[in-house]
């Protein structure tokens, strides 16, 4: 049975957490003292001169009613990636526990684990790059605290079999952190609405991709209230800053713009797709439900150097796991992509 007490370090269990000046007054008051802040202001006319709110209820409320879910469910990091590290920090022993991940995936549930000094379990996904449901339970023992599924994934680009994560969440016994930094891009639905079902269920989503705001840093973290609680007890107290709970307040009133976004990248993702289908030197170009492509190439190498020496960088996957001879290419505006086709052909030319 899942028992997030027994999940909980024995440290973590027992820490006093920082209590801030703005934890310890919650009353009403219009003189503060209490933080030594500066009294006279800033350089800029913002109120940047006091502490933000450690917990962002604003952005929280504005995320609760655009996501369909509760506040108290829901938790905040400076980017999806300190809310990788905090999972480590509150659940993961070091030199003791170990997590499972499922290469090729994103690169920082290992580097974050490294850091954390986590025994890192590695369970290739399948040549379909779907999970390998089977040796991902040899892997798993009494140690294994995390189980780490990127959907859809990145590099790959496909999303996983909605029933494979479910038997996980029912069989594991410890946390399955679903990311979901693409799930926007993609036509299946996301896990938030299982929270219910699953206490062992950590959705992460990110304003860094369909949202477009990548430089404010703002991760999402969804699961119980429990687990949330463990979450905020951990976390640097002001850890979103003033600057971008503002920001993000305001950008979170555009949601319908955001969504005409998303379906135009979904819509010049295809026609890349369609456009990459005609250079011969493609061996396959993946299924996609993200807004890049992974696509399978003869030479990868000098594809990359031909493209960086016309100022076109894209990411180089040569050289990881199920992915030899693919480059992963970011969906750009209808004039990047025409100039990377371009490109393409110019190299084709050159190469025949
Ligand atoms: C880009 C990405 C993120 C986003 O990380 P942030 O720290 O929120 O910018 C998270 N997970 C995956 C799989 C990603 O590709």
């Amino acid at each position: 049975m899942f028992n997030i007490k027994q999940l909980i370090r024995e440290n973590i269990k027992n820490l006093q957490p920082y209590s801030s000046a703005r934890d310890e007054f919650n009353g009403v008051a219009n003189v503060f003292l209490d933080a030594n802040e500066n009294s006279l202001g800033s350089p800029l006319d913002n109120g940047y001169n006091r502490y933000p709110d450690p917990y962002q209820l604003a952005v929280k409320q504005t995320i609760a009613g655009l996501k369909n879910i509760s506040v108290e469910n829901i938790f905040l990091g400076n980017g999806s990636d300190e809310c990788i590290d905090l999972l480590y920090r509150c659940f993961c022993n070091p030199a003791k526990d170990n997590v499972v991940i499922c290469p090729p995936t994103y690169g920082m549930y290992e580097v974050s684990g490294n850091i954390n000094d986590i025994e890192i379990r590695k369970v290739i996904l399948q040549k379909n790059f779907q999970l390998d449901l089977k040796e991902i339970s040899n892997q798993v023992d009494r140690n294994t605290k995390i189980i780490w599924i990127c959907s859809p994934n990145n590099p790959t680009g496909n999303s996983f079999d909605q029933e494979d994560i479910c038997f996980l969440l029912k069989t594991f016994n410890g946390l399955v952190v679903i990311d979901e930094a693409y799930i926007d891009f993609s036509a299946d639905e996301s896990f938030l609405n299982n929270l219910k079902s699953y206490p062992n269920l950590i959705v992460l989503q990110t304003l860094s991709k369909a949202w477009g705001l990548a430089a404010l840093r703002l991760g999402m973290a969804y699961a119980s209230a429990e687990i949330i609680t463990v979450l905020n007890k951990v976390k640097p107290p002001y850890n979103i800053s003033g600057a971008t709970q503002k920001i993000v307040l305001e950008a979170l009133q555009q949601s319908e713009s955001v969504k005409g976004k998303i379906k135009e990248l979904v819509s010049l993702r295809l026609s890349l797709q369609q456009d990459l289908l005609e250079i011969s030197f493609i061996e396959k170009i993946y299924a996609s439900d993200a807004n890049f492509l992974l696509l399978k190439t003869v030479d990868p190498e000098s594809i990359y150097q031909y493209l960086v020496t016309n100022g076109i960088v894209v990411r180089n996957r040569n050289s990881i796991i199920l992915c030899e001879g693919c480059l992963r290419i970011t969906v750009g505006t209808k004039q990047e992509n025409g100039l990377l086709i371009k490109t393409l052909i110019n190299y084709s030319k050159q190469v025949s």
